[in-house]
């Protein structure tokens, strides 16, 4: 099992919806969310939107493998009845969470492999957050600060990716999973 975790704005989404599109061999891990779907977003593809109660009750029901407030906010989390069944399969499995949720799965699963994605450039990740435009000036700031401090988690992880175009970024990615990345 791999998690791909890294800043806020770094392009996880990206390169996971990329891998989620060419390549198959890879079990992507669909999240559990409170907050509401964007426009395109699919319940079931890119999230499993939640009430907070449904949310509640699946973390009381320890069906939670890890779960997060993300930017103060909303909550997240990774069905974990998904992750298991998958992994009994034989798949390859990957997690595109953020820092905290990478810090539980660590602790629940030392053995899986801790990617960090990091942006090329402090101005370009500052560039991506702005230039996205689905967040309140406010948010914005918050989600920076966030950036700011989960930077220096990079040590944490196994292995480092930068993200300068998202076809390579998701090949090595592919690769570091032991999958070929054609
Ligand atoms: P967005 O709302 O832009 O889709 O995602 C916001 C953040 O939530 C991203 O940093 C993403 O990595 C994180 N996130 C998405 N799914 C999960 C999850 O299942 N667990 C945790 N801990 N974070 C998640």
């Amino acid at each position: 099992m791999t998690v791909l975790a890294g800043p806020t704005a770094v392009g996880k989404g990206t390169v996971s919806t990329y891998i989620r599109d060419h390549f198959p061999q890879v079990w992507l891990s669909v999240s559990a969310t409170t907050r509401p779907p964007r426009p395109g977003e699919q319940h079931g593809v890119h999230y499993f939107f939640l009430t907070p109660e449904r949310f509640d009750e699946l973390v009381a029901t320890g069906q939670m493998l890890e779960w997060a407030v993300v930017h103060g906010r909303h909550r997240y989390g990774t069905p974990r009845p998904a992750v298991e069944a998958a992994l009994a399969q034989g798949r390859s499995v990957l997690l595109e969470i953020d820092l905290q949720g990478a810090r539980q799965v660590r602790d629940a699963m030392p053995e899986a492999s801790f990617v960090f994605l990091a942006p090329p450039t402090w101005d370009e990740m500052v560039r991506r957050l702005i230039g996205r435009g689905t967040e309140t000036a406010d948010e914005q700031r918050h989600r920076l600060e966030t950036a700011r401090l989960e930077l220096a988690a990079e040590p944490e992880f196994d292995h480092t990716v930068i993200n300068d175009r998202v076809e390579r970024a998701a090949a090595e990615l592919v690769s570091l999973m032991g999958l070929p990345a054609r």
